[in-house]
């Protein structure tokens, strides 16, 4: 059965239709077309002062809804993180595992695997944040579980295929042989956690390396002299940099510079948000340590940030506020990560594309998210 929802605006992923509406049948987009033109018995929903754009992707998410993937690593508890952030504008995410044991990574490969199986609603994939990390720049992961993988460690893991498979890694603790074994495998690889000089950052290392995890947090700084993994990564053109654009990860200027920095498309929203988002519970654990809120802040005990509390939806309009286009604030959440994941029926609302949609009020508060032809 055909159906349909309709706003002032839709921005389709390239341009804006006015007085539109968007047309989908089970899981795929049909058309847009002009509000006038619905047939008049279709099931049809309105949504007046908005907007309607692709639905957001965010590819780093640690928890929400009051659940931790580290400590509940299910489709069970990728469920509820999705439930919870489809509150907040997002149509699909990647689970994402902090750094935690050989057998915990296999665990959440083999969650997400079901979770897409099961069909649960908005997974896209997951995201293993290490643990093949630099101890100098650890956040709040735990050190002590690092390690540089060998070929025979990375052959044991349950890597799957009917899902997206993102690695942040700190490339220097990872061998060439290693991150190409990583990209025959298909898993997307991404630099952060990485204290590594521009020289250690060889041209065959970054041609192994896809992207770079949350741009200016825990990795080398840019200096005059040395650029870091901060200025390999703005100067790396082939490679995406996510963000997290809550106002305390990273200066506004920051962001801004990065954005004149990389070529179009190259720049992304994620949120790194914890158990904390769509939750009454202002304190969760994470490895023993207790993390909290503290004036919108995640931090442990020793003050380190970690993650964030905040959602796309505010993590669009705070790049918006900054100075952004909105167009290009809302691509930076959908389109941009979709091409970033090799999700090539994602990030644009075009006919035959996956039916998913995140609907903004005018203040870009979150009124509606369609998935795979669901609307929430
Ligand atoms: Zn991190």
């Amino acid at each position: 059965m055909m159906k349909a929802i309709s706003a002032s605006r839709i921005f389709d992923g390239i341009r804006y239709h006015n007085d539109a509406a968007l047309v989908w049948q089970d899981d795929v987009i049909q058309a847009i077309t002009p509000i006038a033109d619905l047939p008049a018995d279709i099931e049809h929903q309105h949504y007046a002062d908005a907007v309607i754009a692709p639905g957001f992707i965010d590819i780093q998410v640690n928890g929400g809804g009051g659940v931790m993937f580290n400590n509940d690593i299910t489709p069970q508890a990728i469920k509820t993180i999705c439930q919870a952030h489809r509150t907040h504008g997002t149509a699909y995410l990647m689970p994402t595992l902090i750094s935690s044991t050989p057998e915990n990574v296999a665990k959440a490969l083999i969650a997400a695997e079901q979770a897409v199986n099961e069909k649960i609603p908005g997974v896209l994939g997951v995201h293993l944040e290490g643990p093949w990390l630099n101890k100098e720049k650890k956040g709040a992961h735990n050190a002590e579980l690092f390690y540089s993988p060998t070929i025979d460690e990375l052959n044991a893991f349950p890597w799957i295929v009917n899902a997206k498979v993102l690695v942040t890694a700190a490339i220097e603790k990872v061998s060439d042989e290693a991150l190409t074994w990583l990209k025959e495998s298909d898993v997307i690889v991404s630099c952060g956690h990485s204290n590594a000089t521009a020289e250690a950052l060889t041209e065959k290392k970054l041609s192994l390396t896809d992207g770079f995890t949350h741009l200016f947090n825990a990795m080398s700084p840019f200096e005059g002299r040395e650029p870091g993994v901060v200025g390999t990564a703005l100067n790396t053109d082939h490679a995406w940099c996510s963000v997290i654009t809550d106002g305390i990860h990273v200066h506004p200027n920051s962001f801004l510079l990065a954005h004149k920095a990389k070529p179009q498309g190259k720049l992304l929203i994620i949120t790194d948000a914890m158990a904390s988002l769509g939750s009454k519970n202002n304190r969760f654990e994470l490895d023993g340590q207790t993390i909290e809120v503290i004036d919108n802040k995640l931090v442990n005990a020793e003050g380190s940030l970690a993650g964030a509390h905040i959602g796309m939806d505010e993590s669009v309009a705070n790049v918006i506020r900054w100075g952004i286009e909105e167009q290009e604030a809302l691509k930076m959440a959908s389109t941009y990560p979709a091409q970033a994941m090799g999700a090539d029926n994602l990030g644009q609302l075009k006919p035959g594309y996956r039916a998913a949609a995140t609907v903004l009020s005018s203040q870009y508060q979150t009124q509606a998210v369609l998935v795979d032809g669901v609307l929430f």
